[in-house]
């Protein structure tokens, strides 16, 4: 029977880890299928504090790891493919194999929503990203023509943020109104720097044999005309998606699949906790997952002592 297992090793989950592990509960933690989460799909991170000339991302996490293994903490390769909360204990099935524990941490975070194109995947990090706050600064989108995709306050967000590095910010939407809040939406479109390009999609990303972003084509929904926007960098922000499919219907959440924290980091079911981007659709910061992470540690550790009583 295990104290604890935290499902994720981002921000979220390894931060539980190292405080879970340090307060002696060995915890069990499970990979997903993305080990070390999202920033390790960014290159420097630049903003999480203690790192003044930034720390790649892959780095951060593999320390992170280290750290709570120092303490005890039991990194796995594995996948939450089913979960049985009519407990404690729970019982969770990881490739295969029932797990039963007192308590668990959901740490599991979110995807990033995909345009779903061939060279999108292949330009990953040589020019298309998901996330103008870790990458926008990088010198290779520095004063060059920018395109954001999206239509939300994340998509204002970002192209807002590039404003700063890019010498103009297109903001390509598939409808010719914005989804974001007004504000959000006013501030973006009264930017000189961010032009609007309404009622468009992206068809293709250019260009894979350079090996870099050099355009994007986009398509007019309503006349059909195609057009190229030359660009050094396309910023995809349509959304995320929380990696929660396994809780479904057994864990309160909200419409868009995010778990719902009631107080702290307890869920409605007592004795499961959650932390970072799967409960987060608004900060979504690795400093932020790591504090919720920090959280989530505390209120298992003290759900367990008063089980203990
Ligand atoms: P969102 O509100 O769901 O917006 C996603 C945008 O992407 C929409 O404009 C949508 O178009 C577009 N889209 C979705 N799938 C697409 C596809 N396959 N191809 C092209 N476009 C596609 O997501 P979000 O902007 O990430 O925001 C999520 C939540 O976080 C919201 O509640 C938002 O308010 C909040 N948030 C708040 C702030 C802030 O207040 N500062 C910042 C960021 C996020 P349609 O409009 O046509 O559906």
């Amino acid at each position: 029977m295990e104290n604890v297992v935290i499902i994720g090793t981002g921000c979220a989950g390894l931060t539980a880890a190292v405080y879970t592990a340090r307060a002696n509960l060995k915890p069990l933690v499970l990979t997903g299928t993305m080990p070390g989460g999202l920033l390790t799909t960014t290159s420097i991170v630049e903003n999480f504090p203690g790192f003044p000339e930034g720390v790649d991302g892959y780095e951060l996490m593999n320390r992170m790891q280290q750290q709570a293994e120092r303490f005890g903490a039991r990194v796995k390769f594995g996948t939450v493919e089913a979960v049985d909360l009519e407990g404690p204990p729970f019982t969770l099935t990881v490739d295969g194999d029932p797990v039963e524990t007192r308590t668990i941490i959901i740490a599991s975070g979110a995807g990033h929503r995909h345009l779903g194109l061939e060279n999108e995947a292949k330009l990953e990090k040589k020019g298309v990203t998901y996330c103008a706050t870790c990458d926008g600064a990088l010198p290779v989108f520095r004063n060059q023509v920018l395109v954001v995709v999206g239509g939300g306050d994340s998509a204002c967000e970002e192209a807002l943020y590039l404003t700063r590095f890019g010498s103009v910010v297109h903001l390509v939407h598939r409808r010719d109104e914005l989804r974001a809040s007004k504000i959000m939406a006013a501030r973006a479109l009264s930017h000189p720097k961010i032009k609007p390009v309404w009622d468009s999609v992206v068809t293709d990303i250019l260009d894979v044999a350079q090996e870099k972003v050099t355009g994007v084509r986009v398509k007019n929904v309503k006349t059909g005309e195609e057009t190229l926007i030359e660009c050094a960098g396309v910023f995809i922000a349509i959304g995320h998606v929380p990696n929660t499919e396994v809780f479904q219907g057994k864990i309160e959440m909200d419409e868009n699949g995010y778990v719902k924290p009631r107080q702290g980091a307890a869920t409605n079911v007592p004795g499961v906790f959650v932390a970072g981007d799967c409960a987060d659709h608004v900060y979504r910061q690795a400093i932020t997952a790591a504090g919720m992470g920090c959280m989530a540690a505390i209120d298992a550790e003290r759900y367990l002592a008063a089980l203990e009583e």
